[in-house]
């Protein structure tokens, strides 16, 4: 008799990289949902192998999966003998997600499949202290044209994801003091967006999403995970055991404020949060220009800044080296810390890469222990702009998803 076909060690495993079911142990449909999101086609019979459940079960479950249209089959085996056997997959395509990045001077919206991949973008320039009624109308009216453009209605859309350049608390989707959006303190996000649409809707700090975006499409046997993003300000994204680490109240990965004392400095530069010396102070591309001006130099946007520095202006090589070992030395305390295995590194200033980096590979190899660095990689983020949006759609289907949540889409199929 022929062997029953192993299924891939992982896919019992949950795609948010949590601990693989034990067999036996996954009865509920929204268990073996998760068998097939990570992209795997499985036949009933490595269904039943995966999971330790009778044929009945998984032949009851896997129907009620194919008539809600969550699975759908996906192509048949060729077996040397006997009957070929369906394989079934995730049906990525059965809604989709919308999605909005948005920066402080920059938006990005994305309608999205059930598996994050996008299928329509657009960008717009924006300032975001125009205030969320004038900024979240704008993306409404993207979401509307982008579901337009690919052929949806608002009731094809199973979840919404919104990322903001500030503080978040994430289990009130509210945005908490931020520092640069002003008037969005509190703002009811979510209360706005179900005037138009009835499906959950989540909102995070832009580098968390880009944190996850970048674990889940380029790194996802890691699960942990330092995303650094290099902009106007500096934030850290953390992946730890696959889950963003959000902290108690949502404010983990405040890098650009920590502390960074250099012994040389006699004159700590002054911080835009009052305070000095903040890692953001010497590295954020707003520190740069100031340096930069400074020496007499006419810089007058970070963009500016990045071209005199990859121009090879000596001043401008010496100011980023020097942000280099400062964020190196702070990455270097967040490795012995979290001990990730991968640093990404994104956002506009990750562009001086050859002055950047090598300052913060110098500091963390230098102040790490070993066994945090030997197998660590520090790159940068290959998904640039798209790692955030990206990053939102596979949030937002974890949480739709999720086992205890996909009951609502088996009793209401859509
Ligand atoms: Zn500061």
């Amino acid at each position: 008799m022929t062997a029953v076909p192993q299924a891939p060690a992982t896919s019992s495993v949950p795609p948010d990289g949590s601990a693989p079911a034990a067999p036996g142990s996954v009865s509920g449909v929204g268990e073996i949902l998760a068998l097939f999101r990570d992209g795997t086609a499985l036949t009933r019979s490595e269904v039943m192998t995966s999971t330790g459940l009778s044929r009945t079960t998984v032949n009851q479950r896997l129907d009620q999966l194919l008539q809600a249209r969550l699975i759908a089959p996906a192509g048949e085996d060729s077996p040397t003998r006997g009957r070929p056997a369906t394989r079934f997959g995730f049906n990525a395509a059965r809604g989709v997600l919308l999605v909005a990045d948005l920066g402080a001077t920059g938006m990005r919206a994305a309608v999205c499949d059930l598996n994050g991949v996008i299928a329509s973008e657009s960008q717009q320039r924006i300032d975001i202290t125009e205030g969320p009624d004038r900024i979240i109308g704008l993306v409404g009216e993207h979401f509307t044209r982008l579901l337009a453009e690919t052929g949806n209605t608002p009731h094809d859309v199973h979840g919404i994801g919104m990322s903001v350049p500030g503080p978040v608390d994430f289990n009130r989707g509210v945005v908490v003091n931020p520092p640069i959006m002003t008037g969005w303190d509190g703002y009811d996000i979510r209360g706005w967006f179900a005037r138009s649409y009835d499906c959950p809707v989540l909102v995070d700090k832009d580098v968390n999403a880009m944190a996850f975006g970048e674990y889940r499409r380029n790194f996802p046997t890691t699960g942990h995970l330092l995303m650094l993003k290099l902009g106007t300000g500096i934030g850290a994204g953390v992946v730890v055991g696959g889950q963003i680490y959000r902290g108690a109240d949502g404010a983990a990965g405040d890098i650009g404020h920590s502390q960074m004392t250099q012994p040389d400095d006699e004159d700590q530069p002054l911080c835009r949060c009052g305070n000095v010396g903040c890692v953001e102070a010497y590295v954020g591309g707003w520190a740069l220009m100031r340096d930069l001006q400074a020496a007499g130099r006419d810089v007058a946007s970070v963009d500016a800044a990045i071209e005199l520095a990859l121009a090879g202006d000596p001043v401008a090589v010496q100011i980023t080296r020097r942000a280099g070992r400062v964020l190196g030395a702070a990455v270097a305390g967040a490795v012995s810390l979290f001990n990730p295995r991968v640093v990404v590194i994104g956002g506009q200033l990750a562009r001086v890469e050859g002055q950047l980096f090598a300052g913060i590979r110098e500091m963390v190899y230098r102040r790490s222990l070993p066994l945090a660095t030997t197998r660590l990689q520090i790159v940068r983020s290959s998904l640039d702009n798209t790692a955030g949006p990206i990053g939102l759609a596979l949030s937002v289907a974890d949480a739709i998803f999720a086992p205890d949540a996909v009951g609502r889409l088996i009793t209401d199929p859509a």
